[in-house]
């Protein structure tokens, strides 16, 4: 029996890959171990927050041939999702409007990319006999984004997501472990984030602590999806409308200009989560929460979560008498979590009530004294 062409091979794997609809595979050894002593300091630092899951498959993260014996090779696969009308700058700069990362307003990405690799997986398996393969997508016990740029896929950005030059970042990221000795792709050859420092300093709640390194605990993601803890007091007003995840790291870099929409159906967004009404989704009950988030990753977070992060939102918006009626009518139903973000919402739109009757009363001062409009 002749040895298989793994250069033959390793080529149709990728254009298989491209025909599954990825747009962009690489293939990778499992050598991570110059990433461990960063996981760890990571770790150390306490950045994971309470996602325990992190520190619990511990340098398993970063040693891919521990989770399936015999892997050989990572092959590191990457997706557009961006929609076509993607409504950032539209949705951030209304306060009455709920803010969702943009990866979450079609089906969960999960179900679909697994389905295809494990189609690329079987696809593969058909051609090479006692193949041993496994497929993970988002998966914690996988160090993705050092895989994928070692893979060739592009390089961690300051943000610590990957980036790739003629993509951006708005993509998401998949495994296949084989065990095929396939030819290696080339890393790119460095990061090319140069001197530019601005997902730094966007980030609302200064989550990005250095280059390369994010204090999981501050990340607006993290805070209204990981977590299930109330939202820090004194980051609550940092967050905006941003309701589920967040994106003004990925906004700003200037890599994102060559950021492709996706034509994937699945990643369309759903009108009722595109540039939603708080007080519309506010108005949701938990019945309804589950109709509407049916087949997306915003199910996940569970309607108490759901209410905590619009609860602050809400808070953060208009001070409107239509907006402190639902806020009122909700407490004596609300769970303590739930009932405490919404004292807050209460009186944080309070306090900006009786700042801006200030700032009127100030300013109509000023007209009758007929000076200049400093209010
Ligand atoms: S915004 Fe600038 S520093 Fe941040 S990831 Fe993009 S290029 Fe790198």
């Amino acid at each position: 029996m002749t040895a298989p062409d793994f250069d033959k091979l390793a080529h149709d794997i990728k254009l298989w890959a491209r025909e599954l609809g990825f747009d962009q595979a690489g293939i990778t050894d499992t050598d991570l171990s110059l990433e461990e002593p960063r996981l760890q300091a990571w770790l150390d630092a306490g950045y994971h927050g309470s996602m325990d899951y992190m520190a619990r498959h511990g340098m398993m993260r970063a040693r891919p041939h521990e989770l399936l014996p015999g892997t050989l090779r990572v092959l590191s696969v990457r997706m557009n999702y961006l929609p076509f009308e993607a409504g950032f700058a539209a949705t951030l700069r209304d306060p009455s409007l709920g803010y969702i990362s943009r990866y979450a307003l079609g089906r969960d990405y999960h179900k679909l990319l697994r389905a295809r690799l494990k189609a690329l997986g079987e696809r593969i398996e058909a051609r090479c006999e006692a193949l041993g393969w496994r497929p993970f997508v988002d998966s914690a016990p996988v160090l993705e984004r050092p895989l994928a740029a070692k893979a060739g896929l592009g390089w961690v950005g300051k943000h610590s997501l990957l980036i790739n030059e003629s993509a951006g970042s708005f993509f998401f990221l998949g495994e296949l472990l084989l065990s095929l000795p396939l030819p290696l792709d080339q890393p790119v050859e460095k990061a090319q984030c140069g001197k530019c420092v601005a997902c730094i300093n966007i980030c609302p709640t200064g989550a990005i602590v250095a280059p390369y390194v994010v204090d999981g605990r501050r990340c607006i993601s993290y805070l209204t999806i990981e977590s299930d803890e109330p939202i820090p007091i004194d980051l609550r007003p940092l967050l905006g409308n941003r309701i589920y995840g967040c994106d003004d790291c990925q906004l700003i870099c200037p890599w994102n200009r060559y950021a492709d929409a996706s034509p994937e159906p699945d990643f369309r967004p759903r009108p009722n989560l595109h540039s939603p009404k708080l007080l519309d989704l506010w108005g949701w009950s938990e019945p309804e929460f589950l109709k509407h988030t049916e087949g997306s990753p915003i199910r996940r977070i569970g309607y108490q979560r759901w209410r905590r992060n619009l609860a602050v939102a809400l808070g953060n918006g208009p001070a409107d008498e239509a907006v402190f009626g639902a806020l009122r009518s909700a407490l004596p139903e609300a769970l303590p979590m739930v009932a405490e973000h919404i004292e807050w919402a209460l009186a944080s739109l309070a306090a900006r009530q009786q700042g801006e009757n200030r700032k009127t009363r100030l300013l109509i001062r000023c007209i009758e004294k007929g000076l200049p409009d400093h209010a």
